[in-house]
């Protein structure tokens, strides 16, 4: 079944906020077996929004709208849809009622430009926001110019409050729009991997793009590595799970140990896991990622079992002085080296007293860079009681996409010393 996304808001056309609340819907109606086959963007302006839902009823089934249904003079998606859908505007006292209560719960009164979020075209299905005070609602349309009948759902912009409506309300009038023998099934699985460019991946992967009719594989690259998703589409949920099973075993065994996690595991979530599973702490020091890889792994509760402490030694002599690495070594290799990395992870394993120790120098940009240590050249070590490992990367992009790396590489290293990989 196709359908349409109208994002309404002049905000969003003039480049300052953008259309998050389409990507939510588009994978939520995925999972429903609705498939998104255009979005639309458009402005505050009736005229606009009006071609633009006479557009979208003419070539999909099911049309969402979001944004326009609060208080402000803006906010007109309400009058337009009576307008396109022939029907009246009439106030839904429950609605009027849900408003009242929320507003003085806040010690605030009802004006008359609020008490028109209860206008609701008549013989629409409201959906309560739990989250604001405009409520979202969903009406069958049938016109002249199409034989088969459309639904047109009608969400607020804020996204919390679309995302509270769709799962309490919205998902389950489209599922009975769509009626269950015609929706189908979705299983959706993600991989995430670290240390393969996306090339290299592919290559990997290549003869398993099309190996099942109804699977498509694909690749995303970002900071964080290349996930690998895979999408799965079939009539019956246990055959669309077996195929993604059956795809998912093969993958894992292409990519093997870059692969770190699976689904919305991160990195962090992954080292700490490995950490508290085999009791180990670990202390950190960090030059160029200034305390980025120490904020990642104490970002998830329960990290005080794992993690002992973090030192930021942006300076030559907040080195040697807090980890002792020895002044001579910084004279002869210079701060971002191999060596100096080294002796950062073995100084603050020592100096904390956990068991492993880690640590990143580099250079993060846009200044700094010589031909033999370029912008983006980054030593990370990993250090135990017995010996310490170091390796070195050159990441590309601004200084805030090169520290992101680093301290990936940096959490990537750690999970593969911990799993003895
Ligand atoms: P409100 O009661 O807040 O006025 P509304 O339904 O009128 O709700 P808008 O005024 O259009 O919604 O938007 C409210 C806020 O929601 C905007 O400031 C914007 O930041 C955010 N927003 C609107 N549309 C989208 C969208 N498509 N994706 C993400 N955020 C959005």
């Amino acid at each position: 079944m196709r359908a349409e996304i109208i994002a309404i808001g002049s905000e969003l056309l003039l480049g300052g906020v953008a259309d998050t609340n389409s990507l939510f819907l588009a994978e939520e109606l995925l999972k429903i077996g609705i498939e998104v086959r255009f979005k639309t963007v458009v402005g505050d302006d009736p005229k606009d929004i009006e071609e633009a839902l006479l557009h979208a009823l003419g070539r999909a089934q099911v049309v969402l709208t979001t944004g326009g249904l609060g208080p402000t003079e803006d906010d007109l998606t309400r009058k337009v849809i009576a307008r396109v859908t022939g029907r009246r505007l009439s106030l839904h006292e429950e609605t009027l009622r849900a408003i009242t209560q929320r507003l003085a719960a806040r010690q605030r009164r009802m004006t008359p430009a609020q008490s028109s979020q209860a206008l609701i075209p008549s013989r629409a299905t409201v959906i309560p926001n739990p989250a604001g005070t405009a409520p979202g609602f969903f009406l069958h349309h049938k016109d002249d110019r199409h034989k088969e009948e459309r639904a047109l759902m009608c969400l607020p912009g804020p996204s919390m409050e679309v995302q509270h409506i769709f799962h309490e309300g919205g998902r389950a009038l489209l599922e009975a729009f769509v009626g269950n023998a015609a929706r189908g099934t979705l299983v959706r699985r993600r991989l995430r991997t670290f240390g393969l460019i996306e090339s290299e991946l592919d290559a990997r992967l290549k003869d398993l793009y099309a190996a099942e009719k109804h699977a498509v594989l694909g690749l995303q690259a970002g900071v964080y590595g290349v996930d690998i998703s895979i999408t799965v589409q079939g009539r019956h949920p246990a055959s669309a799970e077996s195929v993604a099973k059956r795809l998912e075993r093969q993958v894992r065994d292409r990519v093997g140990e870059y692969l770190y996690a699976a689904g919305s595991q991160t990195m962090e979530g992954v080292v700490a896991l490995k950490l508290k599973a085999k009791g180990l702490t670990v202390a950190v020091a960090e030059s160029c990622t200034g305390g980025w890889i120490g904020q990642r792994l104490t970002s998830l509760p329960g990290s005080s079992a794992y993690f002992e402490q973090g030192v930021v030694t942006y300076s030559d002599r907040a080195k040697v002085d807090l980890l002792k690495v020895p002044e001579s070594l910084i004279r002869q290799k210079g701060a971002v080296s191999a060596d100096v990395a080294q002796a950062m992870a073995e100084g603050v394993r020592e100096q904390s007293g956990a068991d492993l120790g880690l640590a990143v120098t580099g250079i993060a940009g846009p200044s700094g860079g010589t031909k033999e240590k370029p912008v983006g050249l980054v030593f990370l070590a990993v250090a135990d009681k017995k010996t310490s490992v170091c390796r070195q990367h050159l990441f590309s992009g601004d200084r805030e996409g090169i520290r992101f790396r680093a301290s990936q590489a940096a959490l990537d290293l750690l999970r593969r010393h911990i799993s003895g990989k």
